[in-house]
């Protein structure tokens, strides 16, 4: 008897072992994920290249290393099968706008103890992938996200990958910055930190901004942003060299006194001759003025499951847009909104790019249900569908410089692809019918999309009512 129970106990401290060590005794390399081989067969492909995006009709797409490794051409001899038949496919979708959630700190005046709320990962990327979001643009961004996109880039994490920019602002607080000395110091910062980008934002001085935008030049950053509140007026003078993306349509309706079309033509013919892109962002606008209204449009969504508890809790019980409404400000925003199709349709017509993007993150935007939205609203606004699929997926990609690795479908590219039930190119909506996504290689049936939507609602929802996860008690814990 006691030998048994030896061996049994020998057993499980085995298992156990080499359950918690999956990766002793390799070295990093060896231990890299493998990738298994795919053949889809028999679907329509929707390249989405530049110049020439005419559909490839039944076409195999053999998927190795994570890499499109061909079209059309020989087979591998060991792969997996997916039946494309009647099926459309396109690129990974691109949200430019996002606001990623990460572990929080709310004791403010003690921020070396770390965070009081740790979130997992897995998590926070699941809304974004199962939607077909496969690259994402955070615009406030903090060492936090660095785990995250270390997370995934490590196969830990099935997700996004993440661009990232850190905002810097202009102001009273501490930690922000006044003059062009300031700024430009703020910059190499970011740069010896590892970011790509910059974020600017609404309280700068025009000096400030100016010396960003220019230090970010030198550095070899991209700069994305607000157009700071002191270009009021004088908005010509924003358009500095190196100013590459407004960061939402609602940036220029600040200088628009009536909502004229001729403002919005105007504002797009600034934008045109200094390259400045334009991030969408349209759906955040109705959101807010949703919420405005009512939280009811928040509590009663559909989606808000997917959010974190403590957040959720959060955009119903102490909203931000709500808290401060009013008549005035609801008419504001009814404003904006009717202003922001006159901005892309005009923006639209003078080729300025734009690329969609949609606050996600921000109360009452569910992260990659955002970006579904966000894709029905360009093609209502007058973008042809196969503008608003360039919008998030080819143009995004030229911006962020990953045209190389992403944002079309062409061999050599990664896959990073969206398989739906039916045509894009004939109803937007159509790109909420998804069978499948490759998330850089990694496949998700539709079955594993459902499973993991329900698995993260189902943990959501049962933490509710919990008392650690209501936003009034989040300095306790
Ligand atoms: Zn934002």
């Amino acid at each position: 008897m006691k030998y048994y129970l030896k061996i049994i106990l020998l057993l499980i401290t085995l298992i156990a072992y080499g359950c918690a060590n999956p990766t002793s005794n390799k070295t990093k390399e060896e231990n890299q994920q493998e990738f298994d081989t795919y053949v889809i067969k028999n679907v329509n492909v929707i390249p989405m290249t530049e110049n020439n995006n005419e559909v490839i009709k039944s076409a195999t797409v053999v998927i190795q290393n994570q890499k499109i490794i061909s079209i059309n051409d020989t087979l591998p001899k060991d792969s997996n099968v997916i039946d494309g038949t009647g099926k459309w496919l396109i690129p990974g979708l691109i949200d430019m706008h996002v606001h990623s959630i990460t572990d929080i700190n709310f004791k403010e005046n003690k921020p070396t103890e770390g965070a009081n709320y740790f979130l997992n990962t897995q998590d926070v990327m699941v809304p974004f992938i199962t939607n077909g979001v496969t690259t994402i643009f955070d615009l406030d961004s903090r060492i936090e996200h660095f785990a995250q996109r270390n997370e995934i880039i490590e196969g830990k994490v099935i997700g996004p990958r993440m661009a990232l920019a850190p905002l810097i602002d202009g102001g009273d607080n501490g930690k922000k910055v006044n003059t062009p000395e300031q700024g430009r110091q703020a910059v190499r910062i970011a740069k010896a930190n590892g970011y790509n980008f910059i974020k600017v934002y609404s309280f700068l001085n025009a000096e400030t901004f100016k010396a960003i935008v220019d230090e970010a030049e030198k550095q070899g950053l991209k700069v994305v942003g607000h157009i700071p509140d002191v270009f009021k007026g004088n908005l010509e003078e924003v358009f500095v060299p190196n100013f590459g993306l407004v960061a939402h349509a609602e940036e220029y309706s600040k200088h628009s006194k009536d909502f004229t079309v001729e403002d919005a033509e105007y504002f797009a013919q600034l934008a045109k001759k200094n390259n400045t892109w334009l991030t969408s962002s349209l759906t955040t606008m109705i959101w807010i003025g949703k919420q405005l209204r009512s939280v009811d449009s928040v509590r009663n969504s559909e989606t808000l499951k997917y959010v974190y508890p403590l957040i959720s809790n959060r955009w119903v019980n102490s909203n931000f847009y709500y808290n401060q409404t009013s008549p005035e400000f609801i008419t504001r925003v009814d404003n904006l909104i009717d202003f922001q199709e006159k901005l892309i349709k005009a923006f639209n017509e003078a080729k300025v790019p734009i690329v969609a993007g949609t606050d996600a993150g921000i109360p009452g935007i569910v992260p990659g249900f955002s970006l579904q939205d966000e894709l029905e609203l360009l093609a209502a606004y007058g973008m042809t569908n196969e503008q608003v699929l360039a919008s998030a997926t080819r143009l995004p990609a030229q911006w962020l410089g990953i045209d190389h690795k992403v944002g079309t479908i062409e061999v050599g590219k990664y896959a990073d692809l969206l398989l739906l039930d039916k045509n894009p190119l004939e109803n937007i909506k159509n790109t909420r019918k998804i069978q499948g996504v490759f998330v850089n290689g990694t496949w998700l049936d539709k079955k594993k999309i459902e499973t993991m939507l329900s698995d993260l609602a189902k943990w959501n929802t049962s933490m509710k009512d919990n008392d650690r996860y209501q936003w009034e008690n989040r300095r306790n814990y």
